[in-house]
């Protein structure tokens, strides 16, 4: 199969029969096998049965329907579990992302040699609420991140079927699937300009949380790649360095008492020094710390991931 194109909705009815008649004109005049996995997100409106009716005229139409509502990111590992295209496209259902630039996309894996494509919105129709901290978002995210898009979050994206094997979206790090499969070592990823409407039916589902949360993942994705393999050389380092500042800062605060009282000159109690207290507070943090890093060790060492390799070639 060449393509699959996985379709993450929630409450989008009124989308699918359009979305889908567009994508088979699209595969048809192209020639291309495809399938299409639409993943209801515990959608509660008549989704599931527009789905199952256009399952019934086209079956390369396949569909997963959530219980309850996880999100994006769940939405799409289900599906990302169950594509066999060669090329692995994603989609909105929302009819914002234009199934016309399906062929260009799909070229661009497989004769350029792209590991991931994401589109690009360059010409966005969305409130300015949004475009202005995705501005933001996406600029802290190239710093980051070291890939150089300019729109991480587009929804219309293209994979080599490997990469969304290799790679696992949770939570809601669908925002991140470039970094995801840069830490896994697919490096070649490119960008494509892409057409983008307005939302035709319904409403988004994102509202302005999404960038306190994109931020905060995007800080758990960085730590994580750095140092959860190795979180003693994070905790440990800095635990350390802090003990022993502050174990040194202590005893000089003794050893200037007890040289007072020697030489008989003016003296206080220790606990009367701020500086006693500083470093208290640093021995203390310090240890903490260091403590951290050990119980990370620890977790990792039992963790089923801590032999876990992307392998690329073997003979
Ligand atoms: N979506 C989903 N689960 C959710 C929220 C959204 O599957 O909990 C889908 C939604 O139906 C749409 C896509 O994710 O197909 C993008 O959502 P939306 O268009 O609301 O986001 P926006 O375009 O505003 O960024
Ligand atoms: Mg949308």
């Amino acid at each position: 199969m060449d393509i699959s194109v996985v379709v993450p909705l929630y409450n989008e009815a009124e989308s699918l029969p359009e979305l889908t008649a567009w994508i088979k004109r699209v595969m048809d005049e192209n020639g291309f096998t495809y399938e299409i996995i639409f993943v209801s997100d515990g959608s509660n409106d008549n989704s599931w049965e527009v789905i199952e009716t256009l399952r019934e005229e086209n079956k390369a139409v396949r569909g997963v329907k959530f219980r309850r509502n996880y999100g994006k990111s769940p939405a799409l590992h289900e599906g990302f579990k169950r594509a066999q295209g060669e090329v692995v496209i994603t989609m909105d259902a929302d009819l914002q992302d234009s199934p016309d630039e399906i062929p260009q996309l799909y070229k661009m894996i497989k004769i350029d040699g792209y590991d991931l494509v994401s589109g690009w919105k360059k010409k966005r129709y969305d409130p300015l609420s949004k475009t202005i901290p995705t501005k933001l978002f996406n600029a802290t995210a190239r710093r980051v991140t070291g890939i150089k898009l300019h729109d991480f979050n587009c929804g219309l994206k293209a994979y080599r079927l490997d990469v969304v094997k290799s790679i696992e979206v949770y939570g809601d790090m669908h925002r991140f699937m470039p970094y995801l499969a840069k830490i896994a070592g697919f490096t070649k990823i490119g960008e494509k300009v892409v057409h983008h409407q307005a939302r035709k039916y319904g409403s988004t589902k994102f509202g302005l949380d999404r960038f306190v949360n994109g931020y905060l993942d995007l800080i758990t994705l960085w730590f994580f790649n750095k140092f959860a393999a190795q979180p003693m050389h994070f905790f440990g380092l800095l635990g350390s360095l802090m003990f022993l500042i502050g174990f040194v800062a202590v005893i000089f605060v003794g050893a200037y008492k007890i040289y007072s009282m020697m030489n008989y000159m003016p003296y206080r109690l220790v606990t009367e020094s701020p500086y006693f207290y500083i470093a208290l507070t640093m021995m203390v943090l310090g240890t903490l710390l260091f403590l951290a890093g050990f119980i990370g060790e620890l977790v990792v060492r039992n963790s089923s991931e801590r032999n876990r390799y992307n392998i690329d070639k073997e003979i």
